[in-house]
C-alpha cells in the first residue's frame, strides 16, 4: 500500500499521472487528505470508480485518538495516538496569548538517551513518517475544535535523527493548498546534532531552530547527555553560530534547570561567557520531575540568580511557564507506548 499523506503535490502528481489519471486529481486528493478525512469514500469530488481503485493501491496514514487528559491546571490537552502498526505517540495542545500551538513527537522513543528525558527510556522504536507527523496537527485541531497556527517539533524523539520525513513534513504543513502554517510559525529542537543544525542552515528556511544546551562545559554535558560525546560543546557552538551567520535566524538555546546540576553560579558564568556576543535567546526550563529520574529542580531563587547573572552579561533569557505538568504533558514527560505496554496497563481489553 502506498502512504499518500507522506507525500508532497510533486510526488503525488507523479503517482496519479503515471497511473494515467488527470494531474488535478492530485491536488484533489491533497486538499482532502490535509483536512483530515480518513476514508476515500470522504473525497466526494472523485468518481466512485477512481474512489475504489485507490482503496486497492493506497492507504491514509490515520492517528487514532486513544487517550485525551486535559490539564485541570491551565487548560493544556495531551493526546496519545495509536497508529495501526499498534505504536503510539503523544502530542500536546497549549493555548497561548500569540495562539494555539501543538507539540509533536517525531519517532516512537528515542536512542539520545539524555540522563532527564522520559522520552527516551526504552529507547527508539521506530521513524514516524511524514504523515504521521501531519496528522498529530491534523487531528489535534479536529479533535480540540480550535485552528493550530503554531508548530513545535519538540515532543519524543530527535527530529535530526529523521531528518528527511521531519523535512517533508515541513513541506507538507506549510503548502498554502493544505494547513498553509507558516515556516515562522514552526519550531525545531535538537540535542544537538551538528549535521542536521548544518543541512537545514544550508535549506535556509525560516524556521526556529532550538538547540537543548542544559550545560555550559563538556564535563557537565557529558553527563547528562551521551550525544555530546560526539558533539562537543565547542562544536556545537561552532555549528550554531555558522547557522546563525547563514539564515540569520536567532538560535534559542534551551537549559533545564537542574539542582545543583547545571543551576550553579559557576554554570551561569560559564554559559555566559560561551553565548557572549551571540544574538541568541537563552530560554530556561525547570526541570520536571521523570518518574525513574533521580534529579531535582532547581529553586525559584537558584533560576533568579542565575538568570541575573545571565541579563547582567547581555543575553536574553526566559524562564518557560511549565504547561500541563499536572499530565504529565510538560517538556520531557512524553513518552511512547507500544501495543504491548498498553495491553499490560490494562488500556486495551
Ligand atoms: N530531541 C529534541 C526534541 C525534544 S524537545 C531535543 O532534545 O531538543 C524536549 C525538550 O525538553 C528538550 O529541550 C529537552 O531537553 C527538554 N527536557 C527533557 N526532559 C526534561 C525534563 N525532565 N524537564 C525539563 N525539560 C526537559
Amino acid at each position: 500500500m502506498i502512504d499518500l499523506k507522506s507525500m508532497d503535490l510533486t510526488e503525488l502528481t507523479d503517482f496519479f499521472t503515471q497511473q494515467g489519471h488527470p494531474k488535478f486529481r492530485a491536488e484533489q486528493v491533497f486538499v482532502w487528505m490535509q483536512r483530515g478525512v480518513t476514508s476515500f469514500d470522504e473525497m466526494s469530488n472523485l468518481s466512485k470508480g477512481f474512489r475504489e481503485e485507490l482503496k486497492k493501491t493506497a492507504s491514509l496514514t490515520y492517528a487514532e485518538c486513544y487517550r485525551k487528559q486535559v490539564s485541570k491546571r491551565d487548560g493544556t490537552v495531551k493526546f496519545l495516538w495509536r497508529f495501526p502498526d499498534g505504536n503510539a505517540v503523544e502530542s500536546v495542545f497549549m493555548e497561548y496569548k500569540h495562539g494555539n500551538t501543538v507539540c509533536i513527537s517525531t519517532q516512537v522513543g528515542c536512542r539520545m538517551g539524555c540522563r532527564f528525558c522520559a522520552s527516551t527510556i526504552g529507547g527508539k522504536i521506530r521513524d514516524l513518517t511524514a504523515g504521521e507527523m501531519l496528522e498529530q496537527v491534523l487531528r489535534a485541531q479536529i479533535h480540540t475544535g480550535k485552528k493550530v497556527s503554531n508548530i513545535v517539533l519538540m515532543g519524543t524523539g530527535e527530529p535530526f535523527d529523521n531528518y528527511d520525513n521531519v523535512r517533508k513534513f515541513l513541506q507538507l504543513v506549510n503548502h498554502p493548498k493544505g494547513m498553509g502554517i507558516g515556516m515562522r510559525h514552526i519550531s525545531i529542537s535538537t540535542c544537538g546534532l551538528c549535521d542536521g543544525i548544518r543541512r537545514l542552515a544550508d535549506e535556509n528556511l525560516q524556521v526556529t531552530l532550538s538547540i537543548s544546551l542544559h550545560a555550559p562545559d563538556n564535563e557537565t554535558r557529558d553527563q547528562l547527555m551521551p550525544v555530546n560525546q560526539k558533539y562537543p560543546v565547542e562544536e556545537l557552538i561552532r555549528t550554531c553560530k555558522a547557522y546563525y551567520e547563514k539564515t540569520s535566524r536567532r538560535i534559542s538555546f534551551e537549559y533545564t534547570m537542574i539542582r545543583g546540576v547545571s543551576d550553579t553560579q559557576d554554570a551561569a558564568k560559564k554559559l555566559a561567557g560561551l553565548l557572549k556576543g551571540f544574538p541568541c535567546h537563552v530560554n530556561l526550563i525547570p526541570l520536571h520531575r521523570v518518574d525513574g529520574r533521580h534529579l531535582e529542580p532547581s529553586t525559584p531563587q537558584d533560576i533568579a540568580r542565575f538568570m541575573k547573572i545571565l541579563e547582567q552579561s547581555g543575553l536574553t533569557v526566559t524562564v518557560r511557564r511549565s504547561l500541563g505538568e499536572d499530565i504529565d504533558a510538560a517538556c520531557g514527560q512524553l513518552k511512547s507506548k507500544t501495543e504491548q505496554a498498553l495491553t499490560e496497563r490494562g488500556d486495551i481489553s
